[in-house]
């Protein structure tokens, strides 16, 4: 096998100086920016199913899928004319819709795990909001997180993140004040001891502990049951709340997200991405109880200009319909799972140091040996093999996220055919790694 040509990027690369002119970086989120991999960010033209066309007329198989949203592929076509119905009646009004109504209902009527939800415009938001629910709630201050677990750019939970942080090699931000820093306590994922000693060193003090669904932001940090329930039960012990992020594993492992992959019940869950369909939404959920702080029924205040925006709804009333279909996660699943199990097979064959680790239909390639649980145990000088390897599947006509700290996802559009050639353009790319 030997290395690919480059592909064309003259389009994308004027689009990225004149981008440069308008934003820092060139980009709207940093973690769009090809820094740690070869070549100029891609300019994105057009999307269908699971491919993608940029400005130079590339087409690739896509696992990026905008970073999660897309479970069911781009552009779809009952989620297109579901938001195109409903923009002929207005965009927004800053009052309530039945729309609103029949997005929770699709949720909490496939969901036992939380009683009533808010809505809000973004996975940041979000988590914002949960934290300060569960900080109003328990009439505690510091909350307890994981390193490498990203949370949002939340200005109290960006110490120690991955995602773009890691990236760039700088786990957490600078303008986040000491203070704020202070109230949280960052501690290793799949580490009882640590845990354990923060509760008593911050006895009657910690809020909540907060932990992604399944961490993948830094890599894909599957945790063992026995610990995320041991989570479950320290922080019942102690009065703190667990908020389950699920921004990214929320209708991705289940309707139920992988809270009920762990059978645990969380005391707050955080969504995302998906329960948008592609369009900016997001939103939290606990018990009646917990919900009833939230203003105006309490005095925890959050609010929002968009909040529940009727085209966002639209959208995502119109994915999570598919998604409530019998069979769907089934399917998706399975073919998630042949795709990795043959990956596998590749390369215990040719003795290369790579792993696939994988959870319902998110995966995440490692340059390693290790049976990785913990941001710590990434070797960051791997990533100089994922850039060849990035370059090289590109190459190729498939497109994964620009940074080997990232996961990739596979949607419902995702077909075997395609899956079969992104098979065969792995094994090559990893021929090319390994002689290198
Ligand atoms: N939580 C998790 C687990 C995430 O993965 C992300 C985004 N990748 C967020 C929160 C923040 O979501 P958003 O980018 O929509 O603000």
């Amino acid at each position: 096998t030997t290395g690919k040509p480059d592909i064309a990027r003259e389009k994308s690369g004027e689009l990225y100086e004149k981008a440069k002119k308008y934003f820092p970086g060139g980009v709207n989120s940093p973690v769009r920016a090809f820094k740690s991999v070869h070549g100029t960010p891609l300019f994105i033209e057009k999307g269908d199913g699971c491919f993608l066309w940029d400005a130079d007329g590339n087409k690739f198989i896509d696992f990026c899928c905008s970073w999660g949203p897309l479970i069911l592929g781009h552009n779809n076509a009952k989620i297109r004319e579901k938001v195109t119905e409903v923009m002929q009646n207005g965009m927004s009004f800053g009052a309530p819709t039945a729309l609103e109504n029949e997005l929770a209902e699709l949720i909490l009527s496939n969901n036992k795990l939380i009683q009533k939800i808010r809505f809000v415009s973004s996975g940041t938001e979000a988590v914002m909001s949960a934290i300060r629910l569960a900080r109003g709630y328990t009439k505690r201050d510091k909350i307890l997180k994981f390193e490498g677990c990203y949370h949002g750019h939340v200005d109290s939970l960006l110490v120690k993140a991955g995602s773009g942080l890691v990236t760039f090699g700088e786990t957490s931000s600078a303008g986040v004040p000491k203070s704020f820093a202070d109230e949280t306590i960052v501690v290793s994922l799949n580490d009882r001891k640590a845990v354990e000693e923060a509760f008593e060193q911050f006895k009657d003090q910690i809020a909540a502990i907060i932990i992604e669904g399944v961490p993948a932001n830094n890599g894909l940090l599957i945790q063992d049951k026995e610990f995320v329930h041991f989570l479950r039960d320290v922080s019942a012990k102690n009065n703190s709340l667990l908020i389950f992020d699920e921004v990214i594993t929320g209708f991705r492992l289940g309707f139920e997200g992988a809270a009920r992959y762990y059978d645990v019940k969380p005391d707050i869950i955080t969504y995302g991405k998906i329960i948008g369909g592609g369009l900016p939404v997001g939103a939290y959920g606990a018990s009646v109880e917990i919900m009833s702080s939230i203003s105006p029924e309490g005095p925890v205040y959050q609010a929002g200009t968009l909040s529940g925006n009727p085209v966002a709804m639209a959208a995502g009333i119109a994915q999570l319909t598919e998604l409530a279909k019998s069979g769907f996660y089934k399917d998706l699943n399975k073919k998630a799972e042949e795709f990795t199990d043959s990956i596998r097979r590749f390369t215990t064959a040719k003795n290369y140091k790579f792993k696939v680790f994988n959870i319902g239909s998110i995966f995440w390639f490692a340059f390693s040996e290790k049976d990785i649980k913990t941001a710590e145990e990434i070797d960051p000088a791997s990533m100089e093999k994922f850039k060849i390897f990035h370059r090289e599947l590109l190459n190729r006509g498939i497109y994964l996220g620009p940074s080997g700290y990232e996961v990739g996802f596979i949607s419902a559009a995702h077909s075997k055919i395609e899956l079969e050639k992104t098979k065969r353009a792995i094994f090559d790319s990893l021929d090319i790694v390994f002689r290198t």
